[in-house]
């Protein structure tokens, strides 16, 4: 979630300090929440399901607003899922008015726009819910998830990206299309073979390497069945 004020910079109308929401829906539009430990109740009791939730796997680069840099995530992160185009939380009405208030997560339920404190402090302590709190427990499909995230590890992804940058190294960039294809062709075969539904796939295995390899600043084209890729800075 994203501070949208920074502060309390009051009423637009008559300039009183805000002291509680005024449902303008802006905190939750722009990137869902990150749950937390406190979130998993939600899905063991059925709130939330797996389908409505991705993740960002460890080593993914984010954009960090205080160091202006892209960095990479230490741990997975789990997040509510938000609408492709305006990053809008799924949850959020068109009245902008919470769908799941009652059972909202916990980022959701510390965040105040006007008065930073308890959400700051959640973010200080607080540990954020991963794949295997949640799925862990499954052995045959966590295997499966664990032998992906090494396979397609963003660590290393961002190792070959970087011998690509440096020297256009063609064994490089053929391993990378190489990830992507076999990230690519483990969702198709799971879809084929029924074993898993399409809408969790962003949840086990994140969102598909052929789309987060723009934050590499490469996008992946195919001619002829052939994958390659286009710088795009
Ligand atoms: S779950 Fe509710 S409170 Fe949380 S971001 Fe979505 S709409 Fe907003």
């Amino acid at each position: 979630m994203e501070f949208i004020t920074g502060g309390n910079e009051g009423c637009s109308e008559c300039g009183a300090p805000q002291t509680s929401c005024n449902h303008c829906g802006a905190c939750c539009i722009g990137g869902g929440p990150v749950l937390r430990t406190q979130d998993e109740r939600l899905i063991k009791t059925g709130k939330l399901d797996l389908s409505q939730l991705y993740t960002q796997r460890a080593g993914e680069l984010m954009f960090n607003k205080d160091s202006l840099k892209m960095e990479s995530l230490d741990t997975d992160h789990v997040k509510l899922k938000v609408e492709p185009e305006t990053l809008r939380c799924q949850f959020l009405s068109p009245e902008n008015r919470c769908e799941i208030y009652a059972h909202r997560p916990f980022e959701c339920r510390s965040f105040k726009c006007w008065d930073e404190r308890e959400i700051q402090a959640v973010y200080a302590s607080d540990v954020p819910l991963c794949r295997e709190d949640i799925i862990g427990g499954i052995k045959g499909l966590w295997d499966l998830v664990t032998d992906h995230h090494e396979r397609c590890s963003y660590a290393l992804l961002g190792e070959l990206i970087r011998k690509v940058d440096a020297s256009s190294d063609r064994d490089a960039m053929d391993k990378v299309c190489e990830m992507i294809a076999y990230d690519r062709s483990l969702r198709e075969t799971l879809i084929e073979s029924g074993r898993v539904k399409p809408v969790i796939l962003d949840f086990l295995f994140g969102r598909p390497l052929s789309t987060t390899i723009v934050m590499f600043n490469y996008r992946l084209e195919t001619t002829d069945g052939i994958d390659f890729l286009v710088s795009i800075v």
